[in-house]
């Protein structure tokens, strides 16, 4: 297992005077923490909150990340925002190609490469997504969804340690209705050894992230499978004490770990 990434993604959640609250809170959370730096903690908020929680950011030792970025640098493209204003904010990560952009906002495979081309190239570590639905998983899919979804990704030629993968099976995305370890281990496991095929055995840094109503109570079994190098978690991001709890088991993985 990799160093544990513990990304919380809140969508279009949360105003100012919420999210600096939520931040004062963590950051009294994780003032005493002396393993913090085991693993890293990041908070995707919207983009409008991406400036104000810079140094809030700091002081819980968290690092920020945007939800999406465009893949042109800049122009005419009204709503969208570059990698490099994301960049100029102190940001270091953004997610791409959540199922709630391919889902509603007609994301293909083909734009998720552009995107994370262009957020590697202005230095950002992107946090590329993947995931089958349920009508995939019902009709014995799964395998041949992700296969596919990832050869994509390859054919882009950036995959590389800088890029993190996240598995999301969209069924489980905001239902409460978690992959067990073991079917979340079978595809982290196929997505592992495709890269490993690929790109040879500089592909074991490659983290792989599990999302899919990961939540303080079933965090632990999901990190001890040994593909598994943390969560992008939605729901249980929103609150400082969920969050928090799902900080300390990624410590207790990444300590487990070291010994
Ligand atoms: C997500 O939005 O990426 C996600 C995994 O959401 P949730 O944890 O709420 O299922």
């Amino acid at each position: 297992m990799n160093k544990p990434m513990i990304a919380g993604n809140w969508k279009m959640n949360m105003l100012q005077s919420e999210a600096m609250a939520f931040f004062k809170d963590l950051a009294e959370k994780t003032k005493n923490v002396t393993h913090l730096d085991t693993i890293d903690g990041v908070i995707c908020p919207p983009a409008t909150l991406l400036g104000l929680l810079s140094d809030a950011a700091r002081t819980a030792k968290i690092e920020l990340g945007a939800q999406n970025c465009h893949w042109e640098p800049k122009g005419a493209f009204t709503g969208e925002i570059s990698p490099a204003m994301i960049k100029d904010l102190g940001v270091k990560y953004t997610i791409i190609g959540h199922s709630e952009r391919r889902q509603y906002f007609a994301e293909t495979d083909e734009s998720v490469n552009k995107r994370m081309l262009a957020a590697l190239g202005a230095g950002l570590v992107p946090i590329v997504c993947i995931g089958e639905y349920l009508e995939d998983r019902k009709a014995g899919r799964t395998q041949a969804v992700i296969q596919s979804q990832v050869k994509s990704l390859l054919s882009s030629q950036s995959m590389s340690p800088h890029v993190v993968l996240a598995y999301e099976p969209v069924w489980a995305i905001g239902t409460g209705l978690a992959a067990t370890p073991a079917q979340a281990e079978e595809v982290h496991a196929l997505i592992r050894g495709m890269l490993i095929e690929a790109l040879g055995a500089s592909a074991t840094k490659i983290r792989i992230l599990y999302g899919g109503s990961m939540s303080p109570g079933n965090v632990a079994e999901l990190l001890a499978m040994p593909n598994i190098d943390g969560g992008l978690i939605g729901g249980a991001s929103l609150k400082p004490a969920d969050y928090f709890s799902l900080l300390e088991a990624g410590i207790a993985r990444a300590l487990t770990i070291a010994r």
